[in-house]
C-alpha cells in the first residue's frame, strides 16, 4: 500500500507540458495546440497536454500500420510478447505510487482506491494477457480423411482504444493488453480531462521494449480526436467505454468509413436488491453505501438504484443512512479520505442538476444534495440518498454518474425484478438473500452482464465485464476478451 509520505512527497511534482506519444516518442501535436489540465482537488491547473487533432490521429494510425506491417511485434512469437508485457507490468508496479498520484491529481479519484484500481489492477490485466497468450491455441476442425481445416488466430491490425476519465488506466488496460498480447497495434484516447497516466503508460511501455509504432497515445478532445479514429479509414476496430450518445456515434462512425468493429462499454443503472432475508443487513448497508459512493459515484458498475423489501426498509435505510455519513469526503491525496472530489466543475454541476431534478419531481432527499469543500476550490459532492423515487422519474431511469443514490420499497420478488429490468440499462446489479433459491432465481432473471449475490463489486480480471440492452456489447476481462482482438482464418487443405 502507498504511504502517506510517498504522497506527500510526489503531489507537488512538476509536470509541465505533455506531448502526443506517436511511433516511440514524445512529439507536439501538429498545430502546436494545448489544453489546461485541472485538477478537481482544488480547481488549479497543473500541467498542459496536447490538443491533438484529425492528422495526429492521422501521424499515430501510420505509426501503427507500419508497426503492424513490419512484423516485430504482430508476427513475432507470443512468447516474446508475453516477455515485453511481463516486464511493463512489472515497470508498471516499480512505478505504482507516481502513477497513483499522478492519476489522482487528474481526476480526483480517492487515493486508497486509484491506488489499487489504477496501477495495480492495470498491472495485473497486463500481466493476464501476457501470460495468457503463450497458452492460446488455433484448432484442427472434425473434418473428413481428406482434407485438413485449419483455424489460425490472428491478430486485426490498428485498435483505436478510447476511454473515460473514471479510471482511464484500468479501463484502458482492459482494452490495450489483450489487444497487444494479440499482436495488434494500438492507437489510444485517452479522455481530455485525464490524460496524464496513460501518457506516462505509453513511456512505460516503451521502456519495456515495445517497438515504436505498438502503442501510440493522442489527446484532444473526444468531439476532435476521437471522431477522427471512429471514421478513420485504416482502423481495424474500436475498443471503448464511455457514455451511450459517444457510443452511438461510434457506429454511425464504423457505418460511413470502413465498417470497422466496435466494442462498447457503456452506462448503467445497476439495480442493488435487498431482500427481507439478506443474511446480514447492516453489512449489506455498508457494502451498498460504498457501491454508489467510493469515487463520487463514479463506476459504470455503481449501484446507483437501491430497491428494499418493505418489511425491512426502515431498519435498512437507517444502517445505510448511518454508513453514509461515515464516509468521509476530502482530499483525494489524503489517506483517511474514503471519498475524494468529483472529476470536473462540470461534471459536479451536472450531479447537481440531478438533484435539483429530483427535488422537483418528488423525491424526498434523506442526505446530501449539495456542493461541499467549496473553500478548497475544488469539486466534491456530498453523498446523496434520495427515497421515494418512482417510475417515470429521471432518478429512476437516468444514469448520473455521480454521488446520488434513489431508493425504492418492493413488496414481492416478482416486483424487484420487474423494477430492476425497467431501464435501457443492464450493466450491473446485486441481490441481498440467505435464500439460495431466490439468488439463483434472480441471478436468472435480472437482464444485466454482473448480478452479485451478497456483496457489491470487486470482480477481479478472471471474469467477463460488460452490459446487455444499452449498456452496450463486447466484453472486457477475462480470456473471452481475447476473442475481440484476433481474427479467425481458415486454412482448408486438401490432403
Ligand atoms: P464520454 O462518452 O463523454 O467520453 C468517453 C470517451 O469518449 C472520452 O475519451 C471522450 O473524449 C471520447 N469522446 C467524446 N466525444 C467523442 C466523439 N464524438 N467521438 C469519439 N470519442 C469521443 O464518457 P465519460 O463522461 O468520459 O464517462 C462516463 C460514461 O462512461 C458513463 O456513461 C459511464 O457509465 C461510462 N462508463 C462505462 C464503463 C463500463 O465498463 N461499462 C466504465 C466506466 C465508465
Amino acid at each position: 500500500m502507498i504511504s502517506q509520505n510517498a504522497i506527500d512527497a510526489l503531489r507537488k511534482t512538476e509536470i509541465g507540458a505533455r506531448g502526443l506519444f506517436i511511433d516511440g516518442v514524445q512529439t507536439d501535436g501538429t498545430e502546436g495546440a494545448t489544453l489546461p489540465v485541472i485538477s478537481p482537488i482544488d480547481g488549479r491547473p497543473f500541467a498542459s497536454i496536447a490538443d491533438g487533432n484529425a492528422a495526429d490521429i492521422d501521424r499515430a494510425v501510420k505509426s501503427g500500420r507500419e508497426a503492424f506491417d513490419k512484423g516485430s511485434w504482430s508476427r513475432s512469437a507470443p512468447a516474446f510478447r508475453k516477455k515485453v508485457l511481463v516486464r511493463l507490468a512489472e515497470l508498471i508496479e516499480k512505478h505504482a505510487d507516481e502513477l497513483a498520484v499522478l492519476g489522482v491529481r487528474d481526476n480526483g479519484t480517492e487515493i486508497g482506491m486509484a491506488y489499487k484500481a489504477e496501477p495495480l489492477s492495470a498491472a495485473g490485466t497486463i500481466r493476464y494477457y501476457a501470460e495468457a497468450i503463450d497458452k492460446t491455441y488455433g484448432e484442427i476442425a472434425p473434418t473428413a480423411d481428406n482434407v485438413l481445416g485449419l483455424i489460425h488466430k490472428e491478430p486485426l491490425g490498428v485498435i483505436g482504444v478510447i476511454v473515460p476519465w473514471n479510471f482511464p488506466l484500468m479501463i484502458g488496460a482492459w482494452k490495450i493488453a489483450p489487444a497487444l498480447a494479440a499482436g495488434n497495434c494500438v492507437v489510444a484516447k485517452p479522455p481530455e480531462i485525464a490524460s496524464l497516466t496513460l501518457l506516462r503508460l505509453a513511456e512505460l511501455a516503451s521502456e519495456a521494449g515495445l517497438p515504436a509504432g505498438v502503442l501510440n497515445v493522442v489527446t484532444g478532445r473526444g468531439a476532435v480526436t476521437g471522431e477522427a479514429l471512429g471514421l478513420h479509414m485504416d482502423v481495424d476496430a474500436i475498443a471503448f467505454t464511455g457514455s451511450g450518445p459517444v457510443g452511438r456515434r461510434l457506429l454511425e462512425y464504423s457505418a460511413r468509413s470502413n465498417l470497422k468493429r466496435v466494442f462498447l462499454e457503456l452506462g448503467g443503472k445497476s439495480p442493488n436488491i435487498v431482500f427481507a432475508d439478506a443474511p446480514d443487513l447492516k453489512q449489506a448497508a455498508v457494502v451498498s453505501a460504498n457501491g454508489i459512493f467510493r469515487n463520487s459515484g463514479q463506476v459504470c458498475v455503481a449501484g446507483s438504484r437501491l430497491l428494499v423489501q418493505s418489511s425491512v426498509y426502515d431498519r435498512f435505510m437507517a444502517e445505510l443512512l448511518s454508513a453514509t455519513t461515515r464516509l468521509k469526503v476530502g482530499d483525494p491525496l489524503d489517506l483517511s479520505s474514503d471519498i475524494g472530489a468529483v472529476s470536473s466543475a462540470e461534471q459536479l454541476d451536472k450531479n447537481l442538476g440531478f438533484v435539483a431534478r429530483a427535488v422537483v419531481e418528488g423525491a424526498r432527499l434523506v442526505t446530501g444534495g449539495e456542493r461541499i469543500l467549496a473553500e478548497t476550490g475544488g469539486s466534491y459532492m456530498a453523498p446523496t440518498i434520495f427515497e421515494n423515487v418512482t417510475q417515470g422519474m429521471q432518478l429512476a431511469g437516468e444514469e448520473v454518474f455521480g454521488p446520488v443514490l434513489g431508493v425504492m420499497r418492493f413488496e414481492t420478488e416478482e416486483e424487484a425484478v420487474r423494477l430492476a429490468n425497467s431501464t435501457v440499462y443492464g450493466l450491473a446489479s446485486a441481490v441481498w438473500t440467505a435464500n439460495l433459491s431466490t439468488a439463483h432465481r434472480m441471478v436468472r432473471a435480472i437482464n444485466a452482464g454482473v448480478v452479485h449475490v451478497n456483496t457489491y463489486g470487486g470482480a477481479d480480471i478472471t471474469v467477463p465485464l460488460g452490459g446487455v440492452k444499452q449498456s452496450g456489447f463486447g466484453r472486457d476481462k477475462s480470456l473471452h476478451a481475447l476473442d475481440k482482438y484476433l481474427d479467425l482464418k481458415t486454412a482448408w487443405i486438401a490432403l
